[in-house]
């Protein structure tokens, strides 16, 4: 057999996980040896903010509430207005991917540590990757300075999110899991993360519609969240990013239920160019096929599933093929427009993936 051929390396993060470790967060703030502390929450989920600020209680010294998706610049200078006047040295960010996205900006502008508590499954916590927007255009980094100090998994935080956007945002890690097995950089350490969050995110999945206050579910799925998030930070992504980076930037589409519609699709596209790959997906979910099987996981959990049910434009499509394959980057199956914008119709028409 061959002999495999890889690099790895590991990020520096600190996680703790469990039921009520939100109590925890000054201890944490402590143990970076900081102590005044900018918390950001985001509105919808004020009271969750208020809870964490009661767990602060003096070393909060300021609030801001403001984050909004795809961090746009603008915001991050309102919140970097207060972190100056404040004079905190450590944001503490309670919410999804956008408010961890603006802990990220602030943390790339003034060296101040990150803590997060993640309220969704986007994984963004343990990334050291930041996409900002600029006069409405998406603009992606990668730097260590990024990635948060500690992130604080409350697995009784995470039990609020609705189940439709559980359903999504669990669909959204799964697709990080999913491409990491196919990688170009995919390793064994990253290929066990991966699988093991397959696992845990189909298990999630298919039982939170049905109990959604159970707490065994939701550690399930913010479980997954944490590893696929791992494997979305460690190693490339391919076709199925791009994809949703494009109808998310240019297209206005909403990201996690983007990514739900998407990744059936990207599977049977990919699946010939990566058997291996797709047995691992297979074998992580218990269904005998990758592709109907993640199929069958999002309509039987009610989620959508047509580009057209979200927003998208028909006439738009041809425009996203466009995007899709106009700069190169890796993927198994090799990216060839016509078959790119089959894919983007029969997801745009809800139809199972062939
Ligand atoms: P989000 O953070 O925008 O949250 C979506 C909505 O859900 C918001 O209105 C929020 O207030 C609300 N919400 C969050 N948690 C809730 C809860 N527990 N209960 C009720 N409502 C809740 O969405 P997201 O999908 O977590 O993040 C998407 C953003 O994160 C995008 O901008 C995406 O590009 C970015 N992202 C970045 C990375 C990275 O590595 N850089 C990874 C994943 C996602």
């Amino acid at each position: 057999a061959a002999v495999p051929s890889f690099e790895f390396t590991a990020l520096p993060y600190r996680v703790l996980f469990g039921v009520g470790t939100a109590a925890r967060v000054a201890g944490e703030v402590g143990r970076l040896g900081r102590s005044r502390v900018l918390l950001l929450a985001s509105g919808e989920i004020a009271e969750l903010g208020d809870r964490v600020a009661a767990e602060l209680g003096p070393l909060c010294v300021g609030r801001f509430d403001g984050a909004a998706m795809h961090t746009p610049v603008d915001v991050t200078e309102k919140a970097m207005a207060i972190l100056e006047e404040t004079r905190a040295d450590v944001v503490v960010a309670v919410g999804g991917g956008s408010t961890t996205g603006l802990a990220k900006a602030l943390a790339v502008r003034t060296g101040v540590d990150q803590i997060i508590l993640p309220t969704t499954y986007a994984g963004s916590e343990v990334t050291p990757v930041l996409g900002e927007t600029v006069d409405g255009r998406k603009q992606t980094r990668s730097d260590l300075a990024v990635l948060p100090e500690t992130v604080i998994y409350d697995v009784e935080l995470s039990r609020r999110l609705p189940v439709p956007m559980a359903v999504t945002s669990g669909v959204n890690a799964l697709a990080h899991a999913v491409e990491a097995l196919y990688s170009p950089q995919a390793n064994p350490v990253v290929d066990g993360w991966a699988t093991d969050a397959i696992t845990h995110l189909g298990r999630g999945i298919r039982r939170v519609p049905g109990a959604p206050a159970d707490l065994g579910v939701r550690a399930d799925l913010l479980r997954g969240a944490w590893l696929a998030g791992t494997c979305l930070g460690s190693v490339g992504m391919g076709l199925h990013h791009k994809l949703c980076h494009v109808l998310g930037g240019s297209f206005g589409l909403p990201h996690a239920a983007t990514h739900t519609v998407v990744l059936a699709h990207v599977i049977a596209y990919n699946a010939p160019a990566a058997a291996a790959a797709m047995d691992a997906v297979a074998a992580a979910l218990g269904v005998p096929d990758a592709a109907t099987g993640v199929f069958a996981l999002v309509v039987d959990s009610g989620a959508p599933r047509s580009l057209r049910g979200l927003g998208m434009r028909e006439a738009d499509l041809d425009e996203a093929a466009d995007l899709v394959v106009a700069t190169p980057y890796p993927n198994p199956r090799p990216i060839d427009r016509p078959a790119v914008l089959g894919l983007l119709r029969a997801a745009w028409a809800g139809e199972e993936p062939a």
